[in-house]
């Protein structure tokens, strides 16, 4: 009998396990390659939302003015340090050209397939999972202090209602404190997204290594990617350090690492890291039970069964790995105008992580122009977790060579390589 052919995914956060799953479901040998821990990367601390109703890409019309003025607001949750780095800047005129109604619709109608397509096998993996990962379905609400503010949402609602059969239920003030009592009685209302989950993402990446490992996926860890060995366009082993990983197949899911890899690729992939941060709160009474995002303030609660998460910001600062205090005091200031009760807000943990941000928020899904064997799943943006088990899949269908489940030509890195 021959050996079933051998797949090495270099990358072990949430898109690197969710293709090492597919490509074992389908009977290959997966070896997972990370240069750090599995999964302590941007997949660790993050959020938690599984969400749907993200369908609309991050450039939208007006969206650039933020980002303009954020260059000189150093307090902004959103926030472009200025910076001497050609890339960062071609990447932001790139995404300025996207702010328009045309652009911003091209990039939901490719982002929405692997959010659906991701929901429905979140569903089947957490038939197993859901307890060991806190899975929940209880929605998500966007909730406003300002009546304008949650008025200015509903040409988005009326958007997302019909083209993308997305709605959201509006909640006047009274309404949304019935709702949800762990949230100020003062509010202006909420938008209410019914089809959102939530989980907590540390425990889905140690349930799913797990899982991976007692299925025969190899893990190594503190192992990084410096080149490959090629024959006739073909890679046939990963060059890792000291040692020298061989397989038939490779997939690239190194986040916002990989633009760093464009000397081995011969091509460079637009990605900026994107920086965000996490807060977790032990779980207090009253806390909220259903995970609220202030778009006002650009945060995000998830309240989980064994903590409160407050989390977000959008920092485009480089690879800087330093957390900022100010940047903490802005979560927790953001979040506290919106929470029931003065919680104590002790930390347990305080994160950060690089989202790989591509200017039109697709990520990338493919084919490597430039070689027979080499697969691109990296460019997530802010939803890597809702997109995850959809991206593995359509990876491992590649590889394989059967029909996709999604088309996949609006996930191509061509589009970017121009
Ligand atoms: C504050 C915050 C909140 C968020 N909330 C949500 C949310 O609620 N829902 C959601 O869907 N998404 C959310 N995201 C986005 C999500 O976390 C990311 O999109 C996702 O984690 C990206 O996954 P990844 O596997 O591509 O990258 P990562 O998890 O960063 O993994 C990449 C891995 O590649 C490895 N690597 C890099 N280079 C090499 C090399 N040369 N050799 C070997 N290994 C290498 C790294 O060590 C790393 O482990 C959030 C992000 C942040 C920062």
């Amino acid at each position: 009998m021959s050996q079933p052919r051998h797949v090495a995914v270099i990358g072990g956060g949430v898109i690197g396990l969710a293709c090492a799953h597919f490509l074992r479901q389908v009977g290959l040998d997966v070896t997972v390659i990370d240069k750090g821990k599995i999964g302590k990367a941007c997949s660790f601390r993050n959020c938690g939302f599984i969400c749907p109703s993200h369908v609309l890409p991050l450039a939208e019309p007006g969206s650039i003015w933020p980002v303009f003025r954020s260059l000189f607001q150093p307090s902004s949750p959103f926030r472009v340090r200025p910076s001497l780095r050609m890339s960062m800047w071609r990447w932001l005129w790139q995404f300025a050209r996207r702010c328009n109604r045309r652009d911003m619709l091209q990039s939901a109608a490719a982002i929405q397939p692997l959010l659906i397509s991701s929901l429905k096998l979140y569903e089947e993996l957490m038939t197993d999972g859901a307890d060991v990962c806190e899975w929940q379905t209880k929605g998500l609400l966007f909730a406003y202090q300002s009546a304008t503010a949650l008025e200015q949402y509903g040409p988005a609602n009326q958007l997302l209602t019909e083209q993308f059969n997305e709605p959201a239920q509006r909640l006047s003030g009274r309404e949304l404190h019935d709702f949800e009592p762990g949230l100020k009685g003062d509010l202006a209302g909420a938008w209410y997204f019914e089809h959102d989950a939530h989980l907590r993402p540390e425990r889905l990446i140690v349930w799913w290594r797990r899982e991976l490992e007692n299925n025969g996926v190899v893990f190594r860890e503190n192992l990084a990617l410096h080149g490959f060995s090629m024959k006739h366009g073909t890679v046939v082993a990963a060059e890792c350090e000291s040692e020298t990983i061989e397989a038939d197949d490779f997939v690239i899911a190194t986040g916002a690492w990989t633009p760093l890899l464009a000397d081995i690729l011969g091509y460079r992939v637009p990605i900026e890291p994107g920086k965000g941060y996490s807060i977790t709160l032990e779980t207090a009474v009253d806390d909220p039970q259903i995970p609220v995002i202030f778009p006002e303030y650009r945060v995000a609660v998830t309240p989980m069964k064994s903590g409160l998460r407050l989390g977000s910001i959008m920092e485009f600062a480089g690879y800087d790995e330093t957390i900022r205090n100010e940047r903490l005091r802005l979560l927790k200031n953001g979040v506290g105008r919106f929470l029931n009760v003065d919680r104590p807000m002790e930390e347990e943990s305080t994160w950060f992580g690089w989202r790989p941000m591509t200017t039109d928020s697709v990520p990338v899904i493919g084919r490597s122009p430039r070689h027979d064997n080499l697969f691109l799943a990296a460019g997530h943006n802010m939803l890597g977790l809702s997109m995850a088990p959809a991206t593995g899949k359509l990876v491992a269908e590649m590889v394989t060579g059967v029909d996709v489940h999604i088309p996949v030509e609006p996930y191509g890195i061509n589009r970017m390589l121009g």
